[in-house]
């Protein structure tokens, strides 16, 4: 999902309104944002400017989707990490990658003329976990050099940068990550419910042709427990099976097909991890 390293988009091109459900959620955050577009205001009432945000929530639920959203609501350039790129780096490699980034979305934010940055970082736990009698102690550098960076933050600087992270287990992150000043906004990110489920169903088969006898609140019915990404992956499959039958639009049928494919999908997962 997220290539190795270096990956740079300038501006993401995802809007709020591509995102389905999560309505709480993308209101706490543009809600939070607006801090980031009204930074001279802010700093007049000498508010402290906002510089995490933590997005957590089950996996594929949207969570690299909002902080791409909202580098676009922003105008601000996006360059992202993952927690498990840090994973069996040397020591001093980690730490050397943290600053590239910030040094990173400094120089591209730059370079196209903009005056804000968000760095996504997904995964942070790898890199963030409690430090108490952990046995990854080659992270505490990755770790220290990622407080450092934040804490460095200004609001007056010319490129103002916002660190979004993302987690699954909130839980297990060290305190250091979590005091002001660092990511001191939360906002989760749950799995859909049924009204949220059918509108990523609409929204992932506006490019697609569906049969008269498709009922997309049905099938949102029938995915109780589905994440934003299955729900994705499912609109996909059914229209694998429409095509290897050659038929010219996705009908009921072949919906039906692909939730056993993709609740399937998640069992032979579960069994290989365990
Ligand atoms: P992970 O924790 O596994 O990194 P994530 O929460 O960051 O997952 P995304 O990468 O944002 O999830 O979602 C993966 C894909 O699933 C998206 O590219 C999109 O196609 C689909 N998706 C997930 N949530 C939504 C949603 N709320 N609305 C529309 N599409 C969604």
């Amino acid at each position: 999902k997220h290539a190795k390293r270096g990956q740079k988009e300038s501006i993401p091109s995802v809007r709020f309104d591509e995102i389905g459900g999560q309505e709480r959620a993308k209101r706490e955050l543009i809600e939070a944002l607006d801090f980031l577009i009204h930074r001279d205001q802010i700093a007049s009432y000498g508010i402290r400017p906002i510089k995490g945000i933590l997005l957590t929530g089950p996996p594929g639920t949207g969570k690299t989707l909002m902080a791409k959203a909202a580098a676009h609501y922003t105008n601000s350039v996006f360059v992202s990490a993952s927690g498990s790129e840090f994973v069996e780096m040397y020591v001093g490699v980690g730490a050397g990658r943290i600053r590239d980034l910030f040094r990173d979305a400094r120089t591209l934010a730059r370079k196209k003329g903009k005056t804000s940055a968000i760095i996504f970082i997904d995964e942070i736990d790898v890199i963030g976990g409690k430090r108490e009698g952990s046995q990854h102690r080659e992270y505490d550098q990755t770790l220290n050099q990622l407080l450092t960076e934040m804490d460095g933050i200004q609001a007056d600087q010319d490129v103002r940068i916002l660190v979004m992270a993302a987690t699954n287990r909130k839980d297990m992150l060290d305190s250091a990550l979590l005091r002001p000043g660092r990511f001191d906004r939360h906002i989760t990110v749950d799995l859909p419910d049924k009204k949220a489920r059918k509108q990523i169903l609409s929204l992932h088969t506006r490019n697609k042709p569906l049969g008269d006898d498709v009922d997309l609140d049905q099938i949102a019915g029938e995915t109780f427990g589905f994440s934003g990404a299955q729900l994705e992956s499912l609109t996909n499959e059914a229209a694998i099976y429409a095509m290897r039958e050659n038929q010219t639009e996705i009908q009921q049928k072949h919906f039906s097909q692909a939730i056993d494919k993709v609740m399937m999908g998640e069992k032979t997962d579960r069994e290989t991890t365990q």
